[in-house]
């Protein structure tokens, strides 16, 4: 069964229509990129797959329909949002921001270490700062520590809103290679919005535009 379905979605804020009817189906392991400029909807697509803006259409995670259930809801089974704030308790240590994450998933005592381990084989940065209150990590740091937040989820479908955002060229190269790793390790779903092509490019399997409030190829 595949990652991700999506069908006839639409979305908006009040009279406003966003989104058109998106179709989009994304397997295992499979990268999927959503390109658009400021504007186009693309937070608002992803917001609406993680039932954080009410919408219309079919959402399927791993066979399952979960439109219209509750964000918690939706996360549990198995739809992780990495959204373009990050969202990081600065407060907290690394640790501990990772450890919340765990928080996501059907069992959340299970496996905790062994997760921890596989989320620093992705971002060694996050292993070294581990006693570190987050709010003292660089932009980027942050950003790696969110997605290993979401993994720690063990998610199907990982969401990904902007991550180059605030990333030089260099490390934008780096970061979307590392989610083509852990599309392939973790079997995982991985979607991402972006507006920057070039890096995109790189591991996606498949890139679709965000027009009109519809996918194109
Ligand atoms: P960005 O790259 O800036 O995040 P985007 O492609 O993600 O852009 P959205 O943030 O999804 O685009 O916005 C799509 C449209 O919805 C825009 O016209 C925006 O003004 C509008 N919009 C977004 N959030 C709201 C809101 N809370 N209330 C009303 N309109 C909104």
């Amino acid at each position: 069964m595949s990652g991700l379905e999506v069908g006839g979605l639409r979305a908006g804020y009040g009279a406003v229509r966003v989104l058109h009817g998106v179709d989009l189906v994304a397997g295992e392991r499979e990268v999927v990129v959503v390109l658009g400029p400021n504007g186009a909807g693309k937070t608002t697509l992803l917001r609406a797959l993680s039932g954080l803006v009410a919408a219309r259409g079919v959402v399927r995670v791993g066979g399952a329909p979960v439109l219209g259930l509750a964000p918690e809801e939706i996360a549990r089974r198995g739809l992780g949002h990495v959204t373009e704030e990050r969202g990081v308790f600065g407060p907290l240590t690394v640790e501990e921001n990772l450890r919340v994450g765990a928080f996501a998933r059907a069992w959340p005592r299970r496996g905790i270490d062994d997760d921890l381990a596989r989320v620093f084989t992705y971002f060694p940065v996050l292993q070294a700062h581990l006693r570190q209150p987050a709010g003292t990590l660089s932009g980027g740091e942050q950003g790696m520590l969110a997605i290993g937040r979401a993994l720690m989820g063990r998610p199907r479908v990982l969401l990904l809103d902007e991550p180059s955002r605030g990333l030089s060229p260099g490390l934008t190269d780096r970061l979307f290679q590392t989610l083509g790793v852990i599309a392939g390790r973790e079997g995982a779903t991985v979607v991402v919005a972006e507006q920057n092509a070039r890096a995109a490019a790189l591991v996606a399997d498949r890139v679709h535009t965000l027009d009109g409030g519809r996918l194109a190829a």
